[in-house]
């Protein structure tokens, strides 16, 4: 099962990539993760990425491409995989099309007022990567994660200045793939605006799983 996960900043689609990940047993590919990696580890594909990232752009489509195929020809996908943010922009999706066959997308619907509030009170685990948010998924203790005990940090990106920037880069460049793959009869949209537990049993339906 080859799945996409798309949506705005915000909508979850990352954690509902993670949830079904566990169910199912194929991996989230996330690959916002995958630059960050680069990016704790200084790698060039990292150095590269990092100033595009931390203002909220897009990091180049040759770049995201070339990291995309290389994670995606890894054993572990051969049986399937959730790719989470990625493809994001047209050309990226025409690349995928090239090289891999998307059985579904799943499109998580989220009004912009609700992005913006979702986005700003996330916070993010600098050591393990776990998310939290200040409304909807507290940590036991105040700026410390509960799986690992290190701090907590509101992800640069996450600012208010580049929240603003990602969200005009989602509605110019990625929300023409909801299109393009509705042309394909790929789309299964799914409202964002319930609980987690409500959007993962959601999720599961829409995919007749
Ligand atoms: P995310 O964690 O998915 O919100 O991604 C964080 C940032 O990583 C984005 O704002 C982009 O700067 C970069 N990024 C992630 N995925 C892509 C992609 N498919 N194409 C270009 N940039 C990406």
């Amino acid at each position: 099962m080859k799945l996409i996960f798309l949506g705005p900043p915000g909508s979850g689609k990352g954690t509902q990539a993670k949830i079904l990940s566990n169910n199912v047993n194929i991996p989230q590919i996330s690959t916002g993760d995958l630059f960050r990696e680069n990016i704790k580890n200084k790698t060039e594909l990292g150095i590269k990425a990092q100033s595009f990232m931390d203002q909220g752009y897009l990091v180049p489509d040759e770049v995201t491409n070339g990291m995309a195929k290389e994670r995606l020809e890894r054993n572990d996908c051969e049986s399937g995989y959730i790719l989470d943010g990625y493809p994001r922009t047209i050309p990226q999706a025409k690349f995928l099309d090239t090289v891999q066959n998307i059985d579904k997308v799943v499109n998580f619907e989220l009004n912009e007022e609700e992005v913006v509030k979702r986005i700003s009170g996330r916070r993010t685990c600098k050591t393990c990567g776990e998310m939290f948010h200040l409304m909807f998924k507290k940590p036991q203790k105040e700026g410390i994660c509960d799986k690992c005990s290190n701090g907590l940090i509101q992800r640069p990106d996450d600012a208010p200045e580049s929240v603003k920037v990602r969200l005009e880069v989602y509605k110019k460049q990625t929300e023409p793939l909801i299109e393009f793959y509705k042309d394909q009869g790929k789309i299964l949209n799914v409202s964002a605006l319930s609980s987690i537990d409500e959007i993962a049993s959601k999720v599961k339906e829409v995919l007749e799983l």
